[in-house]
């Protein structure tokens, strides 16, 4: 199916709706909206023009407008994205979040926040907080992403072990759908049954089925007491087989996270710190637990630190102050960033396998790595089975990094199916895994995937060739 080129009526159109300082067609200033964090040329892509929308309504407009024209719209948040799926592959219009970014309203008698999604995760953590609450949602990339973004990708992060993913705290939303009707499903009950549940077929639909606009967010007391751990192992094996005892030793930790030794020494070397043990040990596990009472926190801590002492850690190193808890996590969320330094361009893949099935996974990778000659570090959420495994290119040429990738991500995917996992535990498919997602999918679970967005968007404008591949294929 072909969709149409924007002409200049068009953008006269947009610039009618949205003003012309919210039109952009200056190729320097859409650069930065052609790419997301994936960090690869395949994924990247020149908008014919970038619109920075200011209110549900204009996007209506703007839907009805691409719908009579077929004209792609590729909906993006803060453009962290490690999938492409805010890159327009298929060109036409970027719909930029970013000027929609007001927190509406906070709820101090229902605990909720109501926003627009143009607004970073880490402000709407820090928002929480005045009130004494928390928005327990917790991706790396808080300080850049967008809770717009986070809702459409159902975002994980280091907190899911104990609070559950995004869309476990999404209980509204406001979407402009696929032909300009603005819909409102769920808001503040906290049950509600009353309707499909399309709250969480929107959550996680990646721009494929509307667009956001207003969500409904369920926000909880602060926890008052916090403590992290950092525990050194010898080796990657016997870190990551400490994570099924921990998980099933009585306590619902946090935040139970891991670095190989390749990722520990590259965030020492990027911030300019050192962590302890760093030379000595192959992996660290970091984990992070909380509650309301002082004794209850210590309690968890001096349970995870015993394990791990008893199944070969090399040392359990306490953090209980903002400081130190800082160090900790600074060299966790920056161990993405700091692999650039040893390889600009990488594939940073997001498999997840049963939480039992992580050292068979590690183990899998290793061997792989091993036969293509390859460095492939991983580190993670490995509470809940959830592996970043990074294939860096370093020097190779563009043709050898192209064969190398696929090979490698070929075997990679075939391990994590045979282990009962899956392709991508948060960062998404996007553009950058439909393949390989539709090389595993039964017909059945293809043929309700296409029925869907063919129900909602039947002219194919809303992201296309994003999680569902390009065309009217279910008729
Ligand atoms: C250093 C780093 C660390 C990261 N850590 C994590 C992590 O811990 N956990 C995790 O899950 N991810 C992580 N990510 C990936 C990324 O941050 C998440 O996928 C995030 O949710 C994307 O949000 P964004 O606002 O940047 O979205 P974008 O990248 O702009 O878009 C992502 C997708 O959402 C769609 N979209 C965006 N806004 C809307 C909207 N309002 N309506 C409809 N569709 C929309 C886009 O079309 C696209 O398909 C990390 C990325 C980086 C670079």
């Amino acid at each position: 199916m072909q969709f149409n080129k924007v002409t200049d009526s068009i953008i006269k159109e947009l610039q009618e709706i949205i003003g012309a300082a919210n039109v952009v067609v200056d190729e320097e200033k859409m650069e930065m909206y052609s790419r997301d964090e994936t960090s690869d040329k395949l994924w990247e892509k020149m908008p014919e023009v970038v619109i920075k929308p200011e209110n549900a309504q204009q996007i209506a407009e703007i839907v009805k407008l691409a719908n009579r024209e077929l004209i792609p719209i590729t909906p993006r948040g803060g453009g962290s994205g490690l999938a492409g799926g805010a890159v327009p592959m298929h060109g036409g219009m970027v719909l930029s979040l970013e000027k929609m970014n007001k927190i509406i309203e906070i709820d101090n008698e229902n605990l909720f926040m109501v926003l627009e999604p143009g607004v970073t995760t880490g402000e709407v953590q820090k928002e929480a907080k005045v009130f004494n609450l928390f928005y327990a949602g917790d991706p790396c990339s808080a300080e850049s992403s967008f809770i717009g973004g986070n809702v459409a990708t159902n975002a994980g992060g280091n907190k899911a072990v104990k609070y559950g993913v995004t869309g476990r705290h999404v209980y509204g939303l406001e979407v402009v759908m696929p032909d300009g009707e603005i819909v409102t499903y769920g808001g503040k009950n906290v049950k509600d049954v009353t309707f499909y549940d399309m709250v969480h077929l929107m959550v996680g639909s990646e721009g494929t089925l509307g667009i956001i606009t207003k969500i409904w967010l369920k926000l909880m007391p602060l926890p008052q007491y916090v403590a992290d751990l950092l525990i050194p192992f010898p080796d990657m094996q016997s870190a990551i087989k400490v994570v099924p005892k921990i998980m099933t030793a009585g306590i619902i930790p946090t935040a139970v996270e891991f670095m190989d030794r390749i990722s520990v020494l590259a965030a020492e070397q990027y911030l300019n710190k050192t962590l302890p043990y760093s030379q000595e040990s192959g992996a660290y596990i970091i984990c992070e637990v909380d509650g309301n009472t002082e004794n209850q926190v210590q309690e968890d801590y001096e349970t995870i630190g015993k394990l791990c002492m008893e199944n070969g850690a090399l040392e359990v190193f306490v953090a209980d102050n903002i400081s130190t808890q800082d160090r900790i996590w600074k060299s966790r969320k920056a161990y993405a960033e700091a692999l650039r330094m040893i390889s600009p361009v990488y594939c940073m893949e997001d498999i997840v396998v049963p939480i039992s099935n992580i050292p068979a996974a590690l183990d899998a990778i290793e061997k792989i790595a091993a036969k293509f000659e390859c460095k492939i570090p991983s580190a993670g959420h490995a509470g809940d089975g959830n592996i970043h495994a990074t294939i860096l290119r370093e020097d190779r040429d563009e043709h050898a990094w192209h064969d190398l990738k696929y090979a490698v991500l070929e075997e990679i995917y075939d391990a994590v199916y045979k282990l009962d996992g899956n392709l991508s535990g948060e960062h998404g498919i996007g553009a950058k895994r439909v393949s390989a997602m539709y090389k595993h999918m039964t017909e059945g679970q293809k043929k309700v995937l296409h029925t869907v967005k063919n129900a909602f968007d039947p002219n194919n404008i809303m992201n296309p060739g994003k999680v569902v591949l390009l065309g009217r294929i279910a008729e």
